[in-house]
């Protein structure tokens, strides 16, 4: 068994983001677990079970925005240097950090400080993948935020930090839905150096929990069409470089690295897992739909604590 992806769900399901096609909240099994001591016992399982099943990424992520926890990631950081898995990765909409870019503070993660993404950073993540709609700010605004601060500003600003960027391009109808569109965001991070894209159409999940998300997806996703057109044109402009598991495809295009990717595809046949998902009660899953997918359970709160002070006091 390999297991592609570690993926540690960070924070609760709060967000500064308003997406219309947002996964997390078609994807969620009631309430997430109340904020509180990491389940450490747990966690060290995970990582040593994605250790042994071959992972070598740790995405930080989660069912809201991660950076409105920023002491949350900085734990998950330290917790990680033991296990030196190769790559940690954190998965955001990037609001506050281009807030922070642009006006020198975070809007609503108030603790966030260039100081800790440069702490992060020395504490290993290397990457921060930017979720966006497209590149034009005309797009990602009514999307995300009506102050939706400069992308090529904050993409700077966190390669001035030391950062790898991935731009992660939700492709709907009307922003990315045509080979001329993603030419365009090709040509935009050559520009700004962005050093990955990915781009994966929005995608409703079987089981969806939440009726107005899934009628937008239906709505506003690209066609199956329109996708093979995408993929076509990416085949032919591009060179494959990587399969990646469940169906992602590496290219470079034009010297530019581009994935074509999917947010939900779970292939079970082969016994491989796309992703492992850690939550901070110690629940431990293999897939975003399907709560039966489960390898272990959530440990009540007032026992994490006290294993807490057990640790602290020996
Ligand atoms: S940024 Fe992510 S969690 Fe927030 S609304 Fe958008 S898709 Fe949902």
């Amino acid at each position: 068994m390999q297991i592609q992806t570690f993926s540690i769900v960070v924070g609760t399901k709060a967000c500064n983001a308003r997406c219309p096609f947002c996964v997390s909240s078609m994807t969620g099994f009631g309430e997430l677990p109340k904020r509180g001591a990491i389940e450490l016992v747990h966690f060290a399982k995970a990582c040593q079970l994605a250790r042994l099943a071959g992972t070598t990424t740790v995405l930080m992520t989660g069912k809201g925005e991660p950076t409105l926890y920023p002491e949350e990631i900085s734990e998950y950081l330290r917790l990680l240097v033991r296990s030196q898995f190769p790559f940690i990765e954190l998965q955001t909409n990037a609001l506050d950090i281009g807030w922070l870019a642009r006006d020198g503070r975070a809007k609503h993660a108030k603790s966030l400080e260039r100081h800790t993404l440069a702490g992060w950073r020395q504490s290993g993540l290397n990457t921060v993948a930017i979720s966006v709609v497209g590149i034009d700010p005309e797009l990602n605004r009514p999307v995300y935020h009506d102050d939706y601060p400069d992308l090529a500003t904050t993409i700077k600003f966190l390669h001035e930090i030391g950062f790898t960027v991935r731009l992660c391009v939700m492709m709907q109808q009307g922003s990315v839905d045509t080979p001329e569109a993603l030419q365009r965001v090709i040509d935009f991070c050559r520009i700004n150096l962005v050093e990955q894209l990915t781009v994966r159409p929005i995608r409703k999940p079987d089981h969806s929990e939440d009726r107005d998300v899934s009628t937008y997806v239906v709505e506003r996703g690209i066609t199956h069409d329109q996708e093979l057109v995408i993929r076509t044109w990416v085949e032919r402009q591009g060179r494959r470089l990587l399969s990646l598991m469940h169906g992602a495809i590496v290219y470079d295009v034009g010297g530019q690295n581009v994935c074509l990717s999917d947010c939900l595809t779970n292939d079970s046949s082969n016994g491989d897992i796309r992703t492992l998902i850690f939550y901070s009660d110690g629940r431990l899953t293999y897939d975003w739909q399907y709560e039966g997918a489960v390898l272990l359970g959530g440990v009540p709160m007032a026992l994490r604590e006290a294993d807490r002070r057990n640790r602290e006091e020996i």
